[in-house]
């Protein structure tokens, strides 16, 4: 099943104008009423795909990401492999979704996009043991480019700032449930060309590992979204480019890149 959040865009077939839930079925979106992580059932009304746009399909307390989760990835930064997970915190604030431009903040020289695959939280858990099913507890999984101002990523000591600015957090474009995470391609291009690419089986600590050990720091709200760490490849993005992060078996999410508003 394919959730999704969205607003239908042609005001002649609704005069809806908040955001709504829906399931993508083929052509169609039909709309649930609650969010896809709560007692939610389908509501009367559907809409052409062609006449809805696509918002970000989470609305997180919080995003848990894992940083160094690809040795690769950790090597081309010169890092060293983390003997547990190395956990920070992304901005709610940061969130967008398709098609909407992650704008570059004129206090960074060096922008760069990460690819992941991101989990979105089911049911909410704390303290899992190694026994618990941690994947029962997850909605399904969705595309999620974790973008970071690398150099002030490198002079703050802490994250917050790097990636933390308002725009640095496409998801979408739509949330799977029906996915094994184990294997998955996540790959991203810029301008059409191909930056990263690695499969999930790549991860220093998988899914299942991630999802036990955060519950064990934080209680993981349903919805809550955590975003798994990126492949080898990063770099840099520039104004005029368009970012897309695939995830095989999810999608592709892609983003226009923009200048400073400043
Ligand atoms: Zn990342």
């Amino acid at each position: 099943m394919k959730f999704c959040r969205f607003m239908p865009v042609d005001p002649s077939v609704s005069t809806s104008t908040a955001p709504l839930y829906g399931v993508i079925e083929s052509e169609e979106i039909h709309e649930i009423s609650g969010a896809p992580w709560s007692q939610w059932s389908r509501a009367s009304r559907s809409w052409p795909r062609a006449k809805t746009r696509l918002l970000a399909p989470v609305e997180p307390s919080k995003i848990v990401c894992v940083g160094r989760n690809y040795a690769a990835h950790v090597a081309e930064l010169g890092n060293v492999i983390p003997k547990e997970p190395l956990l920070f915190l992304k901005a709610p604030s940061s969130i967008i979704g398709p098609d909407e431009p992650i704008v570059l903040p004129p206090y960074s020289q060096r922008v760069e996009h990460e690819g992941e695959l991101a989990v979105v939280v089911g049911r909410r858990c704390a303290h899992l043991s190694d026994t618990d099913d941690a994947l029962s507890f997850l909605l399904g999984y969705t595309c999620l480019n974790d973008v970071t101002a690398r150099d002030l990523q490198k002079s703050d000591v802490q994250f917050a700032r790097a990636k933390g600015f308002d725009t640095f957090c496409p998801v979408g474009p739509h949330i799977e449930t029906q996915l094994d995470p184990s294997d998955v391609l996540v790959e991203t291009l810029v301008n059409g060309v191909r930056r990263q690419s690695g499969s999930t089986s790549l991860m220093i600590y998988p899914v299942a590992f991630l999802v036990r050990f955060i519950s064990r720091m934080m209680t993981l709200l349903p919805g809550d979204v955590i975003a798994t760490g990126t492949p080898a490849g990063v770099g840099p993005l520039t104004a005029g480019d368009v970012v897309e992060v695939s995830v095989a078996g999810v999608g592709t999410l892609r983003n226009p890149v923009l200048a400073s508003r400043a």
